[in-house]
């Protein structure tokens, strides 16, 4: 059984490695995207709360180093950061990822971020699908416990799944369509619709034999959906598009106003994935109508981090969303039903 942060017993004085989530956008130097970062601040200080030390271990694709952005990391998590030194309450290492063990999961990597700490926390859901060593190896080496961040996604996300297939609505978009089309063939069954627009879209039309033009496809799903159902009467294809020079670029005005009708008709909404290339004005109206009618649904988890781009573009708020996950791949492949290897660390399925 994942052990939760409550189950730590008392936490004054104890020196807590923290593996976090940063993971965020960086243009010139700043971070422009801080989401992730906010979500990490309950779980950072319920454990300076009750007393402990804390040091917080986590990468940034982006970014080699993580020294010109220790100010505003501060800034965004509320707290006095010491980089690389431990004479304060927080202590910030550098990005992970310049260590060629983290990707490794190297166990000797591992011991030095162990090294010196009474209790590990996982609290970076979004890179529980990887095994990396501050994410699987690490936990190994001290009583490893899921920060509250860990706590909420799974424990929502599982909710999603779980939650009966009538009134229940997934879609998916975006361009990744490898780590989607699993999510698709897992809970087609579980759902009543599910709605798919861009590249995804273009992949199971082809997969149905139809003509998408000169549209993006990615073509190494093609196999797997024709393992699948494509005519399944739940899975809901475009209709209409926005095109130019022959390529899907949006989904149409009608079926815009069909997804939504459908979203906001549903109990439950899962959401990831713009249904267009929606970074360009001319074809991001397909996804706002979705972004919007998800707004409205009752219930709506949503992930993704061009989705969440996509939401604020579209001048929508985070909170109007019941769950916005922090997990891309991640959220997608607990939705798939893989057994993630952070979460294995985790004893989460056991
Ligand atoms: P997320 O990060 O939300 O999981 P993805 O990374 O899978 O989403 O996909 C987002 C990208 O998909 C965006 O950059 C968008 O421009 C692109 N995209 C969406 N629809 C299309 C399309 N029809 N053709 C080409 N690219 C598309
Ligand atoms: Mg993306």
């Amino acid at each position: 059984m994942m052990q939760t942060l409550e189950r730590a017993g008392d936490l004054k004085g104890r020196r807590v490695l923290v593996r976090a989530d940063f993971d965020v956008p960086v243009t010139d130097g700043r971070i422009t995207e801080t989401f992730r970062i906010e979500r990490q601040k309950e779980n950072l200080h319920y454990l300076l709360d009750r007393g402990a030390r804390v040091t917080l271990a986590a990468h940034i694709s982006a970014v080699p180093s993580f020294e010109p952005l220790v100010p505003q990391l501060a800034e965004l998590l509320g707290v006095e950061l010491n980089w690389l030194t431990s004479d304060g309450l927080v202590t910030l290492l550098e990005n992970t990822r310049q260590n060629p063990g983290e990707k490794e999961n190297d166990e000797a990597f591992a011991r030095t971020l162990a090294d010196g700490h009474d209790l590990y926390v996982n609290n970076a859901f979004a890179v529980c699908h990887r095994a990396h060593a501050s994410v699987v190896a690490v936990a190994a080496l001290l009583p490893a416990y899921a920060g509250l961040l860990v706590e909420q996604e799974t424990t929502r996300l599982r909710e999603a799944i779980d939650a009966p297939a009538a009134g229940k609505v997934i879609v998916m978009g975006g361009a990744k369509a490898s780590t989607k089309v699993p999510v698709i063939r897992e809970l087609i069954g579980k759902a009543d619709h599910v709605l798919v627009g861009g590249v995804v879209a273009n992949d199971v039309l082809v997969a149905r034999g139809e003509d998408v033009g000169v549209s993006v496809v990615d073509t190494d799903v093609i196999e797997l959906l024709r393992g699948m159902d494509v005519r399944d009467p739940r899975l809901d294809v475009p209709t209409d598009f926005v095109d130019t020079d022959s390529k899907h670029l949006d989904i149409g005005p009608a079926t815009a106003q069909r997804y939504a009708d459908a979203i906001v008709a549903a109990k439950m909404v899962v959401w990831n994935g713009p249904m267009g290339v929606f970074e360009d004005a001319r074809y991001a109206a397909g996804t706002a109508a979705v972004a919007s009618a998800v707004a409205n649904a009752p219930l709506s988890i949503v992930g993704g981090g061009d989705t969440i781009a996509a939401i604020r573009g579209a001048g929508i708020a985070l909170d109007r969303y019941a769950f916005v996950s922090t997990g891309g791949g991640a959220m997608l492949a607990f939705l798939a039903g893989e057994h993630l290897p952070g979460l294995v660390a985790l004893n989460y399925y056991t």
